[in-house]
């Protein structure tokens, strides 16, 4: 990979990303929610990505957002107000299934719906692609071929670390094409003690103290030299959100620990780093760089 040129957290732009789905949709809700009930549960996406919209006009940011197709067909003046405030629209999938539990034929058929849902609402082409659950990893690295021709230009669903639910810790931490014409952007990591950390957001950023979370971006800005993927989702900010009823106790820690402090988390992140969109932060790079995987 070519040396990336030198920079510092006061000139870097870090890419701000929310995955736009609903709290009834998360994968870890799956063994409690049936998926033909959803359209039963109280929406709460429209509003919260509102509230979202709010913000980043507020901090004059644009982001990108990954957005589920079947959010997508329901709210289609949910994606023109994202669209319309500058923001970049990329795909969160159709029906939020791991790329894992899915068939190559199944996936493709996904992605290809998203894409061409996403890109006939907005009028603009989807070049990015987040699997639900950062579900692409070493047994299923045939979902790249499927991206790359359903002609996405970049992905970022690895997440180079150790977790129950996902992950792939050996996959390089920073963006690397993995198909001609495809870059994997993997979502943040600190390395330390020759172990990857989750340093990119969702649950481990309402997890932490705030002033840790700066200081692992600020690393990856000052040491790695690299800019930072962050990401969240719309629910996240939604301390009013109807609790699911019988859910394990695990779940029920990571679903909701601090969501009430964390739009004001938020708040400070936006104000102590300069954010942009996936797009316009990698897809300038250096064409030769190396193809992985
Ligand atoms: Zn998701």
């Amino acid at each position: 990979m070519s040396a990336p040129p030198a920079a510092s957290a006061a000139t870097i732009t870090n890419a701000l990303t929310i995955d736009v789905e609903d709290y009834f949709q998360v994968s870890a809700f799956a063994p409690y929610i049936a998926r033909g009930d959803w359209d039963l549960r109280e929406c709460r996406v429209e509003h919260n990505v509102q509230r979202i919209l709010e913000l980043l006009d507020r901090h004059r940011v644009h982001a990108t957002f990954f957005t589920l197709g079947w959010i997508a067909q329901r709210y289609p003046a949910l994606v023109r107000s994202i669209v319309a405030a500058g923001h970049e629209l990329a795909s969160h999938g159709y029906g939020h299934e791991r790329a894992s539990d899915l068939s190559k034929a199944a996936f493709s058929d996904d992605i290809g719906r998203a894409k061409g849902l996403l890109e006939d609402l907005s009028g603009q082409e989807v070049k990015g692609y987040r699997a639900p659950s950062f579900s692409i990893g070493v047994g299923n690295l045939w979902a790249f071929d499927c991206l790359a021709a359903a002609g996405y230009r970049y992905s970022s669903s690895i997440y180079p670390i150790q977790h129950d639910h996902y992950g792939m810790p050996d996959a390089p931490r920073f963006a690397h094409y993995v198909r001609e014409g495809l870059l994997e952007v993997p979502v943040t990591t600190l390395r330390m003690l020759k172990r990857n950390l989750p340093a990119s957001g969702g649950g481990y950023f309402r997890l932490l103290p705030y002033g840790v979370s700066r200081w692992m971006f600020r690393r990856v800005n000052d040491s790695d030299k690299q800019a930072a993927v962050f990401y969240f989702h719309p629910w996240e900010i939604d301390s009013e959100q109807p609790r699911i009823a019988g859910i394990d106790r695990k779940t029920r820690f990571r679903h909701y620990v601090n969501i009430d402090r964390n739009f004001a988390k938020l708040e400070q992140l936006l104000g102590d780093f300069s954010w942009g969109r996936m797009d316009r932060i990698f897809l300038n790079r250096d064409a030769n760089e190396v193809c992985v995987g």
